[in-house]
């Protein structure tokens, strides 16, 4: 069966930052319910721009958790939700609405249904290479497999994967996972870089033996430094599965990040499958989350 979702109300006009302080002082968000599909948008409006012309805004859509939920299914609270064909729907929509449309993952998008068991997490890279992903980073149920079998689907990945605080020994996870990554868009440079938790209470041993975890804070400002002044990107966008709040005593969180590297504008995050309404700001930084299972596409539009 196909799902189609109803086409969006238009827009309601953002106000225009004007003023010479970066970052802009306040997010404009716009929201809506769509009540056949139950899928929510958050639309958040950014101008780090502002001082820029800009023709057209550009539009990250993000997910996290979405746990190999390839199939629509009944949420208890919510109704009928997700599916791949539903977000690829949503997806494409925005792209031809917004040709600057920049499409990521937080993690995990690995286990929860049998697909991932009987399938072994190939549909899932398939379906997020049909889609259009652009850039993604790991979560721990990407490694339940361990880090061959990893290895062995990623190499199938069309969009880019990043995660900086991992050290692979696995030669090829070592050549398919990269510290950072950059996309030029409409004449702007962003920069994406990865952060995971500390898997050692997560998963087997066997299967996080291949890696070695260097400390969150410490390598997030390093790829600051690098994004800001060596690769000169205006805007600096953290993929992160470190949970937005600490799971286990020590756990480093997006908040931490937040508190102690300044120059992350966005923090997309993961793991705690918690539903963010509105970003929770911390020190200038946004951090984002949408829930889990491909429920809710996030929706940021930044704009001059
Ligand atoms: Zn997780």
């Amino acid at each position: 069966m196909l799902y189609k979702l109803p086409r969006l109300a238009s827009r309601a006009t953002p106000s225009k930052f004007e003023g010479d302080i970066l970052p802009p002082p306040l997010f404009f968000r716009v929201r809506r319910r769509l009540h056949r599909c139950h899928l929510l948008l958050l639309a958040l409006l950014l101008s780090p721009f502002s001082l820029l012309a800009q023709s057209s805004p550009i539009v990250i859509l993000h997910t996290n958790d979405t746990h190999s939920h390839l199939e629509a299914y009944n949420e208890p609270d919510i109704g009928n939700v997700g599916g791949v064909v539903r977000r690829n729907t949503f997806i494409q929509e925005t792209r031809s609405q917004y040709p600057n449309t920049i499409v990521v993952d937080a993690g995990d998008f690995s286990q929860g249904t049998p697909y991932f068991n009987l399938f072994k997490g190939f549909p899932e890279i398939e379906l997020m290479n049909k889609m259009g992903y652009d850039v993604v980073t790991l979560g721990n149920h990407e490694f339940d497999n361990g880090s061959k079998a990893l290895a062995k689907r990623l190499k199938l990945a069309d969009f880019k994967i990043v995660c900086t605080n991992y050290q692979f020994k696995n030669k090829q996870l070592a050549k398919l996972v990269k510290p950072y990554t950059i996309i030029h868009v409409d004449g702007k440079t962003i920069g994406f870089f990865g952060l995971l938790q500390d898997m050692r209470r997560l998963i087997l041993p066997t299967h996080y033996q291949e890696v070695t975890f260097l400390d969150p804070v410490a390598t997030a400002q390093k790829m600051v430094d690098i994004l800001k002044n060596k690769e000169n990107c205006e805007l600096i966008i953290c993929l992160s599965h470190l949970g937005i709040t600490a799971e286990f005593e020590g756990d480093i969180t997006d908040k931490n990040i937040a508190e102690n590297v300044p120059g992350i504008d966005i923090i997309i995050g993961g793991h705690s499958h918690l539903l963010l309404e509105e970003p929770v700001i911390v020190n200038n930084t946004r951090i984002l989350q949408v829930r889990k299972h491909g429920i809710y596409v996030g929706k940021l539009i930044i704009s001059d």
